[in-house]
């Protein structure tokens, strides 16, 4: 054979190996705690995980009940309570003891989960003996996601399911900011994927990252949506799937109102403000990684694999009032100066204040005389009021709720408006903001009314009477 054509085959292979790694098409697929809570959860995650042939990365939180449990046994070496930490770690130890008896029964499997046990429960015991530091709190965290990935890759291996275990703490990572930075965590991630090129199911720990120093850290509490979301957007996967225990993103709150329904899609401009202004359902920073490299998010049922679910992509699907939230522990504050009245410059020095103490505002409302704001942490609050009572008179609400109305382009539905007040006449309101967005309308009443507003809202609105 000439060398040409020996050159055109070798271009050619190089140019089928990248093509191959660039277009291998993943998807992403999160389960939460509660999915993989019991053993016969974890084994319905293992059928759904290979109900198809697709390539994918599947995520998976800690099982329910345990990163609560490893903040308890935190926050009691904190105060050097080492008596109680010891016993909340034995119970737990007992805990995964019984989970593994049920998960597993080949011998050989048993003995590696058992080993994979004491290794973990033999690090809890060791922290009961050194000094309390944040580094610490953040590897005992870390042990809650370590450990439903261990049990469930060996549940794969038992019923002979072929995947590999991809540890976060090898390609996640913020940057000093702390923030996830997708492109690193792009390069990293493809580096490991490239090695196993034969592999169709990775399993991967959420939650847990490792900071700009190279610590285990973590995405804060909840944070393994945004684990999900910040490898898709890493992967560009074809869709980033989020499996809970409810059918998708519903209208309204089924803890305060009894007829709530799902929502088949949404923009993830709607889903941003649903998610931050009290829907649980996801974790509102996992919105803006699937947003910017506009991967689909589905929201999907565990317990009902063929609901339909909730679809979040760049169209928002259907126009008008798509749902309700709310959200609690909310502070009002209105600062009332005469000296704003034709002054320029008085925002700024508001707002100033609270950028000093890391204070994020989520409503803000004006008049000629004064400026009412709401924040959702009170950590800084003394020192803020007394900042503020430079400018003039601060008055202080607490335990207020921002009830927020989200669907696409709501502020040019006819009647909106009319239909929102009439629903809610006779509820005294604090705040209203509208026009933020055009697919937003927020009210601040005091916490004891929302129950009254929710269940108002669901029948003004949506026609979904409670009676
Ligand atoms: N296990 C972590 C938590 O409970 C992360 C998560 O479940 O999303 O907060
Ligand atoms: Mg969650």
């Amino acid at each position: 054979m000439g060398s040409f054509w020996i050159a055109q085959i070798l271009v050619g292979s190089v140019y089928l190996r990248l093509r191959k790694n660039r277009c291998k098409i993943m998807k992403v697929m999160k389960f939460g705690g509660t999915s993989v809570g019991k053993p016969q959860r974890m084994k319905e995650v293992a059928a759904l995980i290979t109900a198809d042939n697709e390539s994918k990365i599947v995520v998976l939180s800690a099982l329910s009940g345990t990163t609560n449990t490893l903040v308890e046994i935190s926050n009691l070496l904190a105060v050097n309570d080492r008596q109680n930490a010891r016993q909340c770690i034995d119970s737990l130890e007992q805990h995964y003891n019984h989970f593994v008896g049920e998960l597993l029964t080949d011998i050989n499997i048993v003995q590696k989960a058992q080993r994979v046990l004491a290794e973990h429960f033999e690090f809890l015991s060791i922290i009961l003996k050194i000094s309390f530091s944040e580094a610490l709190n953040k590897d005992i965290l870390a042990q809650g996601e370590l450990l439903s990935t261990k049990l469930f890759s060996l549940y794969l291996e038992e019923i002979k399911v072929p995947h590999k275990l991809l540890p976060a703490l090898d390609f996640m990572t913020l940057d000093t900011h702390d923030e996830p930075q997708v492109g690193t965590i792009k390069v990293k991630l493809a580096q490991q994927l490239q090695r196993n090129p034969d592999i169709k199911i990775f399993i991967t720990q959420g939650f847990i990252t490792r900071n700009a120093k190279g610590e285990v850290d973590n995405l804060k509490r909840g944070g393994s949506d945004y684990t999900a979301s910040l490898i898709a957007a890493a992967i560009n996967a074809s869709v980033c799937e989020i499996w809970t225990d409810i059918d998708g993103m519903h209208n309204n709150d089924p803890r305060i109102v009894s007829i709530t329904r799902p929502i088949e899609q949404m923009s993830f401009e709607e889903a941003a403000e649903l998610a931050y202004f009290g829907a649980k359902i996801l974790h509102p920073a996992s919105i803006w990684p699937a947003q910017f490299y506009n991967v689909p998010v589905r929201l999907l049922n565990t317990m009902d694999a063929s609901a339909k679910g909730t679809l979040i992509t760049e169209q928002a699907g259907s126009t008008g009032v798509k749902a309700v939230a709310a959200k609690d522990y909310i502070t009002a504050i209105r600062i009332k100066s005469s000296r704003m009245l034709l002054a320029y410059g008085f925002l700024r020095k508001v707002f100033e204040v609270f950028e000093k103490y890391k204070t994020s505002i989520d409503m803000i409302t004006t008049s000629e005389v004064g400026v009412s704001v709401t924040i959702d942490s009170d950590i800084f609050l003394p020192e803020i009021r007394k900042e503020l009572e430079a400018f003039g008179t601060v008055e202080i609400d607490t335990n207020q709720s921002i009830v927020s109305i989200v669907g696409n382009e709501i502020n040019d539905t006819p009647d909106m408006m009319r239909r929102l007040f009439d629903a809610v006449s006779g509820i005294p309101v604090r705040m209203v903001s509208y026009g933020g967005s055009r697919h937003n309308v927020s009210l601040l009443i005091a916490r004891a009314y929302k129950e009254q507003m929710l269940q108002a809202l669901n029948a003004g609105l949506f026609g979904l009477d409670e009676s």
